[in-house]
């Protein structure tokens, strides 16, 4: 064990921040999770997190909310863009944590580093095309091939694909780009908006999270003729109100009507996250292990 090496993983919300060491092939040894400040105040956790282990972490993993550059090829490699979460536009994350914490780095989105923990280690593991969505704050997507992500220019923004609104919904939109996008219709604020509190307060039967779960149904049935991937996972904190999966997928088979394969009918089609709430820091512990070309 003595010999076994250490990684760290630090999995960068807008709302609260995880960090971990672990083996990378899912064990969590140690892990601390913050609140989101400023950037300043973030990255001097980290480093006091990490110090412990200074002389055993071999690399580090982050996946970071964004929008931010992940390409290294790229202008601004490892920048936050323009966000609205105070103090963090601009801020140039990956240059802050090699200087706090100086050891190889891999930077993913927090969408992407979810899915890669479920691609290696969860329910897309083994399958050639799946789709790992997440709905909380916002709405978000990966495409994992062959247990990759796979590259985009900068990343699919499912979340904003339009949808058909019910004819009795008149809510307004709370995406500020879109009137009828999945993301101002059904993630989380959209949910507090139209029903004050979250989707977790209402029985899953009931109107409230039938209205959202037609909405990520159609979502759903999009991605399906899009992709046809072979499973698709739902997560995030909307994703996880109780019974919601089995609500949605429901929505999603009527949605495509008899024209969907015939595994797309199957009750483990669509799933929650097989890591549950660690998808994201597991996935960056395994973006680690690949910071230094090691495969779990
Ligand atoms: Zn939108």
């Amino acid at each position: 064990m003595a010999d076994a090496p250490l990684y760290g993983g630090i999995e960068l919300g807008g709302t609260k921040t995880v960090f971990a060491v672990g083996t990378g092939k899912g064990g969590i040894i140690a892990r601390h999770t913050i609140l989101t400040r400023a950037p300043e105040a973030v990255i001097a956790d980290a480093a006091t997190f990490f110090k412990e282990y200074g002389q055993s972490i071999a690399s580090l993993g982050v996946g970071a909310f964004g929008p931010i550059v992940i390409d290294p090829a790229a202008p601004g490699y490892g920048r936050l863009c323009e966000t609205n979460k105070a103090g963090w536009s601009g801020f140039d994350l990956v240059g802050a944590l090699a200087a706090a914490i100086p050891v190889p780095l891999r930077l993913a989105t927090d969408v992407g580093a979810a899915a890669v923990g479920e691609a290696r280690l969860g329910a897309l593991r083994d399958k050639k095309m799946g789709v790992y969505l997440t709905v909380g704050t916002g709405i978000g997507g990966a495409i994992v091939s062959g247990g990759e992500v796979l590259p985009a220019l900068l990343h699919p923004e499912m979340g904003h694909i339009a949808l058909q609104r019910l004819p009795t919904d008149t809510a307004r939109s709370t995406c500020a780009f879109h009137d009828d996008c999945a993301e101002g219709l059904a993630a989380g604020p959209a949910i507090a908006a139209r029903f004050g509190t979250s989707l977790d307060h209402f029985a899953p039967e009931g109107a409230e999270c039938e209205m959202i779960a037609h909405y990520l149904g159609q979502l759903c049935a999009q991605i399906v003729l899009m992709l046809s991937p072979e499973r698709i996972v739902l997560g995030g904190g909307v994703g996880g109100a109780p019974g919601l999966v089995r609500t949605v997928h429901r929505a999603t088979v009527h949605q495509l009507g008899r024209y969907a394969p015939a595994a797309v009918g199957h009750q483990d089609y669509l799933t929650a996250p097989a890591l549950g709430k660690d998808a994201g820091i597991i996935g960056a512990l395994v973006c680690a292990i690949e910071a230094i070309g090691e495969m779990a």
